[in-house]
């Protein structure tokens, strides 16, 4: 790692998190959902650590993803996405199990999970006649009907929306024992509906909805940059492009080595980072990879700065972007190492670019 700027995951919040959801609901069947590398937090490492702590099952968003996963884990993996045809055959010799969402001329080995669309209005099939008859059709093929799933479009949020699209699916009389429909807000609010659930966001730490949650969760993500420079300008000067910040007074401004091409917005311009218990402003533009900050005497290049940790959550990040937490965790880019502790140890590190 030639630059200090890296995120760290912390391994045992992901075994913590894993282990409480899958106590609170039950479920037999935990997928442990990795697709855009493991939401920013590393695909491999996530998955390593859920299915030691309990989850049962892979998903990830394509096919590509998956493939990936192959190569290291025997488990069921399910692609969640849309699959073209083109790649079944390639999906059945790696034992890649499928999603469905429509007609398909395929007669080989391969498992899928026929997706249902109850009201989300994304990928499925949303009409009765097609849906019986869809698997009719692959029960007389060789291809296994290993699941039928439907995905929330507002569990945690709205009742009245979850019951609608559980009533949905409950009047075509499908196969019990197959369908999963509980992403990580489904499980936490709505667990007694099944026995498998897809589990994300929550796996991470993150909530899934607003409001009180039966577990406690624990965030395995933090973003740390390491001072580089560290300069005192006179009053009335300005800092960086644009020069948009301009000194009120004479102020130390020191310099960190990350920027937008690492997933750190422009729009972070004004937000505040931590470095030894004290917060301090973004000022000026955000740069491609660099930012600075104002500070004060006390600080000094080396300094380590948290720009996510446990006092800067995700949640605030995305609160004060107006965004999710989703989004916050999936934008750090692939130029940022990962570091993964467990056991307060540093047990493994990923630089992506060498
Ligand atoms: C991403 C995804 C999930 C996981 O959702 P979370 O809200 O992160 O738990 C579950 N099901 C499908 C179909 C998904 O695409």
């Amino acid at each position: 790692m030639f630059r200090d700027t890296w995120v760290e995951v912390d391994l045992d919040r992901i075994t913590h998190n894993v282990k409480v959801i899958k106590e609170y609901t039950g479920y037999d069947k935990i997928f442990a959902v990795v697709k855009a590398n493991g939401y920013g937090h590393g695909d491999i490492e996530v998955a390593e650590t859920a299915l030691a702590a309990g989850a049962t099952h892979l998903a990830v968003a394509f096919l590509d993803e998956a493939l990936r996963l192959r190569k290291h884990f025997t488990c069921p993996i399910l692609v969640l996405g849309y699959t073209s045809e083109d790649y079944f055959e390639l999906a059945s010799e790696n034992n890649i199990s499928l999603t469905i969402i429509d007609d398909f001329e395929y007669d080989g080995k391969l498992n899928v999970h026929l997706k249902i669309d109850t009201g989300m209005n994304r990928l499925g099939l949303d009409n009765s006649t097609d849906i019986l008859r869809m698997i009719e059709k692959i029960n007389k093929s060789k291809v296994n009907l290993e699941g039928i799933y439907t995905h929330l479009a507002t569990a945690g949020s709205s009742d009245v929306h979850y019951y609608k699209q559980l009533n949905r699916l409950k009047s075509l009389g499908l196969d019990l024992e197959l369908i999963h429909v509980n992403n990580s807000a489904g499980m936490l609010a709505y667990k007694e509906m099944f026995s498998a659930g897809r589990l994300g966001i929550a796996m991470y730490g993150l909530t899934p909805y607003d409001g009180v949650l039966p577990v406690e969760l624990k965030q395995a993500f933090s973003l740390y940059s390491k001072i580089t420079s560290v300069k005192k300008i006179q009053k009335g000067e300005s800092v960086g492009y644009g020069a948009t910040y301009v000194t009120s007074k004479d102020s130390y401004i020191a310099t960190l080595p990350i920027g937008y091409a690492d997933g750190f917005l422009r729009v972070n311009k004004g937000r505040m980072v931590e470095i030894k218990s004290k917060l301090y402003e973004i000022v000026g533009n955000v740069c491609m990879d660099q930012i600075m900050i104002l500070v004060d005497e006390t600080i000094s290049k080396d300094d380590i700065v948290s720009l996510i940790s446990d006092e800067i959550t995700v949640g605030d990040m995305a609160n004060d972007l107006g965004t999710i937490n989703y989004e916050i965790v999936c934008s750090i880019t692939d130029r940022v190492p990962r570091v993964y502790k467990s056991n307060g140890k540093i047990t493994k590190f990923n630089n992506y670019r060498f």
